[in-house]
Parts: structure tokens; sequence; C-alpha cells
């Protein structure tokens, strides 16, 4: 999506104003860019006529350029398009909160169970885990492991018996056991069939939930607005969960949910760990498919292995644009320890997204950067200008890194590359100046 946006973005360079004429083009490379990254028709067709009638709309904010102010409407519209502001899970007023997972067979509903339960855990909430999937004995195998790693009793009546007698079942237990909140798994199909759906009508009505949320797949694509349809029309949800996000999808479903439904995203599944499950957060969302990394949930990754004040220390520093080579070693330090490099990579401003198969690559290039800072004095970690400026420098820290001259001098422009990029972001993030476009 993003290289297409950038060819949009240049035809505009040296336009004065936008008008009907000259946002043409662009427009018709935005719609190809959104059919390619797998938005459904109908929801590209009204993005694009909404984004159109506000260019040329609007009037030119002053010292402003046509292009930026493009960009602009474009990242608007696409937070709009994805519900504007984080959706928070609902809680009921009183024990338990019940949430009811559905959707496809594999898109990762069970594994889901499991994250939300450790989310939950973390904001001081118990949860029990129940196990509705009774077509596949393996698949409360599954749910009894992931809920014992995670630390989540997990309700499990056997394959026998009716999803709807086991929810009834879970629910008397989980007052028994005062618990907070209650997860039902369900059992998915490879397609939406009338039995699964049926099934998934009566545990509904028996739970009552407080949530109904639809779980899929992040590669989904096209199909995801057919799907999230039927489901919304069929058992009614009241959002969605998307999962794999790490992997190499193109962002199309996330794009189409709300539209086709009215409800939001709520939550994102980033990787196969339990820990990768995330607030969705539309701006930021809507700045990655623009290409501009995501820092913000980088810097929240970070903060959960950094230690608090460092964290917040690179917070301040990224909006402070002051970025040194400490912070840098800091990061790299944290997405080290992070070990799932893939999952965060792509969150790095400049970076965009990686194919699995340069994530090794990546790990060994941040080996070989950091060995070049660990060689700098404090004084040149601090001040990358002296870098900069000095080829005595930079020659004494590749010899002493056993590095070329040429790869400190790469990691120098790298940084200041980076400095430019967060402070671009931040701007646009706090709603100041827009961003400048790379040519
Ligand atoms: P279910 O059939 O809907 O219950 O799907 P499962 O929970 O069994 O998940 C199917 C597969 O997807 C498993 O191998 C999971 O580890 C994997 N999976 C689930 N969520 C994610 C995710 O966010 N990222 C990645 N990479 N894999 C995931
Ligand atoms: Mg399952």
């Amino acid at each position: 999506l993003t290289t297409g946006l950038e060819t949009a973005w240049k035809k505009l360079k040296g336009e004065e104003v936008l008008t009907k004429e000259n946002i043409v083009e662009p427009m018709r490379d935005i719609r190809r860019a959104l059919l390619e990254a797998d938005v459904s028709l109908p929801v590209v067709r009204r993005f694009v006529q909404s984004v159109s009638d506000q260019a040329v709309g609007t009037g030119l904010i002053r010292g402003v350029k046509p292009d930026q102010q493009l960009v602009k409407i474009v990242h608007d519209e696409l937070v709009q398009l994805m519900g504007g502001e984080v959706s928070e899970l609902v809680f009921s007023k009183y024990k338990p909160t019940i949430i009811l997972l559905a959707g496809l067979q594999g898109v990762g509903k069970t594994t889901v169970c499991a994250k939300l339960a450790l989310y939950l855990k973390k904001q001081g909430k118990s949860c029990m885990l129940v196990a509705g999937d009774v077509y596949r004995p393996a698949a409360i195998d599954q749910l009894v492991i992931l809920g014992e790693q995670v630390g989540a009793p997990v309700y499990a009546a056997g394959t026998d018996i009716k999803p709807a007698e086991i929810a009834k079942r879970g629910m008397q237990e989980a007052r028994k056991k005062d618990i907070d909140v209650i997860i039902m798994d369900t059992a998915g199909r490879l397609q939406i069939d009338k039995t699964m759906m049926d099934e998934l009508k009566e545990v509904k009505r028996v739970l009552n939930p407080t949530e109904v949320l639809l779980v899929v797949d992040a590669m989904t694509g096209q199909e995801a607005a057919a799907l999230v349809t039927t489901f919304n029309v069929e058992i009614g949800i009241t959002g969605a969960i998307l999962t794999k996000l790490d992997g190499d999808s193109r962002g199309g479903a996330a794009l189409s949910v709300k539209e086709v439904s009215g409800k939001p995203i709520k939550l994102v599944g980033r990787g196969e760990r339990m820990e990768d499950l995330e607030p969705f957060y539309p701006d930021r969302m809507a700045g990655r498919i623009l290409g501009m990394g995501d820092v913000l949930s980088f810097v929240e990754k970070a903060q959960e292995v950094m230690r608090q004040e460092d964290a917040e220390d690179l917070q301040k520093k990224i909006m402070s644009a002051n970025f040194d080579f400490n912070d840098f070693l800091k990061q790299t330090r944290a997405v080290a320890r992070m070990g799932s490099m893939s999952r965060v990579i792509g969150m790095i401003p400049g970076m965009g997204k990686v194919a699995p198969a340069q994530i090794r690559d990546a790990e060994k290039s941040l080996k070989v950067m950091e060995s070049m800072i660990e060689v700098m004095t404090p004084e040149e970690r601090e001040k990358p200008e002296l870098l900069a400026e000095s080829p005595v420098r930079r020659k004494r820290v590749a010899q002493d890194s056993g590095k070329t001259e040429q790869q400190v001098s790469q990691l120098v422009a790298q940084l200041f590359q980076m400095r430019v990029r967060m402070k671009n972001l931040m701007g646009v993030m706090e709603g100041g100046s827009l961003p400048a476009l790379s040519n």
C-alpha cells in the first residue's frame, strides 16, 4: 500500500492547490493501492469519494503544501474508517462479564482465549476459559494447555455435550469461583455454515454475553467484508479481534470491519506468544498503512521490557527528537530481548514491512550496529554530530569495532534519518505540522 501511495503523493508535488482535476490521478493511485491491500471494493469506493470531496472542498491551510494536505486528509479518513478512537472492552456491572469468541477455523480463537486471559489478568481481573469447541478433543487439550500457561482455570466438559449446555455449566462454575470474566471458545468451520451459526446463536442466547467478538485473521483480505457482515447479521457481534497482524498481511481486513458492520476492532494479535495481544489504535494503524512506522506501539512494547524510567526517558527523547546513540542502543537491546523481531520491526519508522526471510539479516545488522555504538565515547553517543563532523572519529570507531568506515558512516546517517522521521511523526500525532514527504 505504501509504495502505491507514495507515487500518488509525488504527482502532487509542485501543484499549488488541490483541484478536481489534479487529484484525479493521485486518487486513482490511492484506489489502486487500497484494492491491492485487499480492501473490499464498496469500502474503497466510499473511501475515495469521501477523500475527494474533502480534498476539493477544504481550502488550503497556509504554509501547507497540497500533497501534504492530501496525506493529512487520507490519514484522518483512514482513522475514521477504522473507528476513530480506541474501543475498550466493555465489562458488565455484575460479575462475571462474559466474552464469547466466534470465527472461522484456524483464525486464532483458542489462542486469543488465553491471550485475553493474560491481558485481563494484567488489569487485575480473574478469568475462566470455557472449552466450547466440542468437535475436536485436541481443541480442548489445546485450551487446557494454554490456560495453564497463562494461569487461568479452564472449564471443559468433554465432547459429548452441546456447547450451549457447556456454556451454562461454565457460568455456574465461574460464579462458584467468583471469577471476573468468562471467555468462551467456540468451534470454527473452514467456511460459514448453518450448523455453526445455529450453534453460536444458541450459545449466545444462553450466555447473554457482554461482548461477542469476531476473531478475524488479518490475512483474510477481500472476503473479510462479507465474513464480518454475515457474522454480524446472523449472531450480532460487538466488535472484532484482528489476529496475525505480524504476518505478511496487507491490512485490508482492518479497513473493512468497521465500515461494513459498524463495530470496531478492539484488539489485535501480533504473534504466537501469549503476550502478543494489544488494543487496536486506529491512528497508529493509519500511520502504519501510510508507511510512517508505528513509533508509539514500539515504545509501548519496549516499555514492557525496559525498566520503566528508561522507557519514559526514551519516549521523551523521541518526542523531542534528541534521540541519540544511547537511546539507539537501548532500543536495539530491547528489541533483541523481545525475541520476536518480526513483530516489532514493522513498527520501527522507516523499516516498514519486512519479509520473514529478511528478519535474520536485520537481527545480524542490529548486532553490527551495537558493536559500533559500544566503542563510541560517552560524548559521541550523546552528540552524534561529533561523529558526523569528524572522519577521524569515525575511523577510530571503525577500527575499534572491527567494522568498515562506511558502516560507521551509514550508522550515523541512519540515526539522523530516524530523528527526522520521529520528528515528523510526532508532528502528525500531535495534530500539529504535517509530515514532510520523502522523494
Ligand atoms: P482457532 O482454530 O481459531 O482456535 O485457531 P488457533 O487458536 O488454534 O490458532 C491457529 C494457529 O494460528 C495456531 O498455530 C496459532 O499459534 C496461530 N496464531 C494465532 N494467533 C496468531 C497471531 O497473532 N500471530 C501468529 N503469527 N500466529 C497466530
Ligand atoms: Mg480453536
